[in-house]
């Protein structure tokens, strides 16, 4: 029997829980407010009047909402990255989902290019914060997993050298539940103070999917949006049981608008394929003339065309703040709000959702909410641009103002309260 008493007070240690010392059972006096930038993607700003969102309503109420204007073009990874930067996709250098660049031949840019000299035309918040000791993380956002900075080498093997990252950041990968990446994001926060982040980013994909899928009036799409709504919800638990104070703020990318086979202009139709090398196409066009054929594929394009408008790139309307970086195409067309520009006509029937378009279109408007004890209660702003969001990040985190943003922190200064 005497022998087997240490098997049994080991085992009891196993199997019961651990029994706090009186001081590590207080719960910290007071937790630093952490500020948490969430994206769902594709989230139309017009789908929070659907009464089918009841935790975002509730921090809507709580705090600030808006209905946000998009950069253009409005697809995904342009506007992450001016979210995150302050400037548009002209000048942040993300100008399409996918483009090539005059200086890197035979390189094309996906959406899963690490390599940091696609993304250093402008930095991003999360590297601004690291700079200054501010600690941040990451639960996906393009461009969060690129050294930023860094230099590319490809020897001994593929990787970036140098450069700042978060201090935790996890490689893209839809396969990872919205309920996982909220976990994540409240076990960082779990953490002591020395090492909890105070910036954290958190993206959520499903609705965009269903979006283009579906459409933006479809069931599906209205199922994910309650989907995505129920994440929130256990974010905000997850924080109120931590006696995590955060200014949270939600925002998408850009909208979504219905599209169909019925409404599409076929680019063969319009220009000889032998004209141009076509990049994007969808709700825009990027067209590159091929040797010796500038003249011919200009007299074609640049006239008067149903539903699609086309510009030489320097001639894009200035509203638009889009056509002087050298990744933009010679020859960019852009598709009436709804309307596809595709290589053929399409051979099947086919509706669903699509972006890309003018962003000043009420179907591009993007999602924008601001909830915490840094914001005043049940406001609501008028339109503002996305380029405005990195300098109110900069406010929240106690970061100088950029001198060389696209944005301003003017739209919530009647919102903020002071410190
Ligand atoms: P879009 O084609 O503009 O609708 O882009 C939306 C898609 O981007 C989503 O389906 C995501 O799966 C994908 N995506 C979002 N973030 C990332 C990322 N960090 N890396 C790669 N793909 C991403
Ligand atoms: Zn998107
Ligand atoms: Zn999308």
């Amino acid at each position: 029997m005497k022998t087997l008493l240490p098997l049994i007070g080991a085992l009891a240690a196993l199997s019961s829980p651990v029994i706090a010392k009186p001081n590590d059972a207080k719960p910290e006096v007071s937790r630093e407010p952490v500020v948490i930038l969430v994206s769902i993607d594709g989230f139309r700003a017009d789908y929070l009047d659907r009464g089918i969102t009841p935790n975002l309503s509730a921090l809507a109420a709580k705090g600030v909402s808006a209905s946000m204007r998009p950069s253009f073009p409005s697809k995904t990874f342009p506007n992450h990255w001016a979210l995150v930067t302050g400037k548009v996709p002209d000048r942040n250098g993300i100008i399409a989902n996918g483009f090539e660049d005059p200086a890197h031949p035979g390189e094309k840019f996906t959406m899963s290019s690490d390599e940091p000299y696609w993304w250093d035309e402008a930095e991003p918040i999360w590297v601004t914060a690291e700079k200054a000791g501010i600690r941040t993380a990451t639960m996906f956002w393009p461009g969060s997993n690129v050294a930023w900075g860094g230099t590319w080498v490809t020897e001994p093997w593929k990787e970036a050298v140098g450069g700042t990252r978060p201090s935790d950041w996890q490689q893209y990968n839809r396969a990872v539940s919205p309920a996982q990446r909220v976990n994540a994001v409240l076990d960082w926060l779990r953490r002591p103070a020395a090492t909890r982040p105070k910036l954290v980013t958190l993206y959520f994909d499903d609705v965009d999917t269903a979006g283009h899928h579906y459409g933006p009036d479809d069931a599906h799409t209205n199922a994910a949006v309650t989907e995505v709504d129920s994440d929130i919800g256990k974010l905000v638990a997850g924080l109120r049981e931590l006696g995590q104070a955060a200014n949270v703020i939600v925002v998408a990318d850009h909208g979504m608008a219905a599209v169909s086979s019925e409404r599409s202009i076929a680019l063969d139709q319009v220009a000889d394929p032998a004209l141009y090398k076509a990049g994007d196409t969808g709700p825009f066009a990027a067209l590159t003339p091929t040797e010796g054929n500038d003249a011919k594929l200009a007299a074609v394009l640049l006239k008067q065309h149903d539903h699609m408008q086309c510009w030489r790139k320097q001639d894009i309307p200035a509203r638009l703040h889009y056509g002087r970086n050298p990744r933009i195409a010679p020859y960019f067309c852009l598709a009436e709000t709804g309307w596809m520009i595709n290589a053929t006509k399409p051979d099947k029937p086919s509706t669903g959702g699509a972006h890309g378009f003018d962003n000043a279109a009420p179907e591009m408007a993007a999602l924008f909410i601001a909830s915490g004890p840094a914001f005043a209660a049940d406001r609501k702003l008028a339109a503002f641009d996305n380029v405005d969001v990195a300098p109110l990040l900069r406010d929240l985190l106690g970061l100088p103002q950029a001198t060389d943003g696209d944005g301003d922190d003017a739209p919530f200064k009647p919102v903020l309260k002071a410190k």
